[in-house]
């Protein structure tokens, strides 16, 4: 495989007596979009600042093409480094024109520079807005023509640091597509910092979950969410629900029936996590009562307790059988009645077992 686009190797940094990165590692491709992705404060920005440039690490190198761009005594300054940036407070010069804004980090003849910006503002879809003033351009449509200045210079990486985060929801999705669009044609590498799952899981080809300055899982949307590394990780996509057992002989005892926990020592307490989305409702055995074939099956009986409409999905609180309380989300063109019986199921390859952290 070629030599990867951007390589962060090992960094970290600390601020007084918190680590806020702590010995992070990535590599990108180019033309590929990776999501920083975690809680606030989880050292997300310093990350993508030290790419950057604006922001030195204690420790570890970034390599671009292979070559060394800083390590924690020689630094390449940001504006050699071949990089682009968005961040949510960008800032288009109120003195300048659309079309000087973008020109603005160009180099060469102006005339030259002149065509690539009318070019840009064109891919964004502002052809006719190059004589307009930033005041007079809504949120939106100031969005775009700061990604047109981003990518104006063709920079090998964009760094993306929560751009969409000051947009309203309405707005936000065409602008995200838009933005996805630009940079996939140009082929750059792209890196970019988010809080929110579901913007990470609509942009990145990876995603890489952070938290406390370390990166604690790294892959494609689907399997970061299909397998999440630990019950945190699970919680951060989607609400859990989470059936506390004990071990005892390799098994684990669940209104669901029985879980194989193999290497698990007798006595470790298990959190079995399922999302609301995943628990089923067995419309074959409605009615039925229970059997003893139960005990080594994935069914179990259960009362709704409360159940809300919310438009795509329905959400229902069942009460288990002897057990705890379980939330599904289920189609909304059921809605049924509080204290109705059913049996519910538990896909096993939805069941995350994970032993419990002290
Ligand atoms: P995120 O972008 O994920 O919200 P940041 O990278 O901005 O997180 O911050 C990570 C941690 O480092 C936080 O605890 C933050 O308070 C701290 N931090 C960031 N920048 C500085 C700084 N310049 N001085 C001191 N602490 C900082
Ligand atoms: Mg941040």
């Amino acid at each position: 495989m070629s030599k990867p686009r951007l390589e962060i190797r090992n960094v970290s940094r600390q601020f007084d007596v918190s680590m806020a990165a702590d010995n992070v590692s990535l590599s990108l491709q180019s033309g590929q979009v990776t999501c920083l992705l975690g809680p606030s404060g989880c050292g997300k920005s310093t990350t993508l600042r030290i790419v950057a440039g604006v922001e030195r690490q204690d420790s570890g190198e970034i390599y671009v093409d292979g070559g060394l761009v800083c390590d924690g005594t020689r630094s390449l300054p940001p504006e050699d480094r071949n990089i682009g940036m968005m961040f949510q407070d960008f800032a288009l010069f109120p003195h300048l024109s659309v079309l000087e804004n973008v020109a603005f980090g160009l180099s060469g003849a102006k005339s030259a520079r002149k065509i690539r910006a009318q070019e840009m503002l064109g891919r964004v879809d502002l052809a006719g807005y190059s004589a307009k003033m930033p005041h007079e351009l809504s949120g939106g449509e100031q969005q775009r023509v700061a990604l047109a200045r981003a990518v104006a210079p063709r920079p090998k990486i964009m760094l993306l640091d929560e751009p969409f985060s000051g947009l309203d929801d309405r707005l936000r999705d065409g602008v995200r597509d838009e933005t996805l669009r630009v940079l996939r044609e140009d082929g750059a590498a792209v890196l970019m910092v988010t809080h929110d799952p579901s913007e990470a899981m609509k942009m990145a080809d990876e995603i890489a979950l952070m938290r406390g300055g370390q990166i604690v899982q790294k892959g494609a949307p689907y399997t970061i969410y299909n397998s999440p590394t630990d019950r945190d990780a699970a919680a951060f996509f989607s609400d859990i629900n989470v059936m506390t057992c004990k071990v005892k002989s390799s098994l684990a005892q669940t209104p669901f029936g029985k879980f194989f926990a193999p290497g698990h020592p007798d006595g470790t307490i298990l959190d079995i996590v399922i999302r609301p989305q995943h628990i089923r409702i067995d419309f074959d055995r409605a009615g039925q009562g229970p059997t003893p074939s139960d005990a080594m099956g994935q069914a179990a009986s259960a009362n709704v307790h409360r159940a809300r409409f919310l438009g795509q999905n329905s959400l229902v609180d069942f009460k288990l059988r002897d057990g705890p309380f379980l939330t599904a989300s289920i189609p909304s063109v059921f809605l049924p009645k509080a204290g109705t019986p059913f049996w519910l199921l538990a896909p096993r390859k939805h069941c995350y077992v994970f032993p419990r952290l002290a």
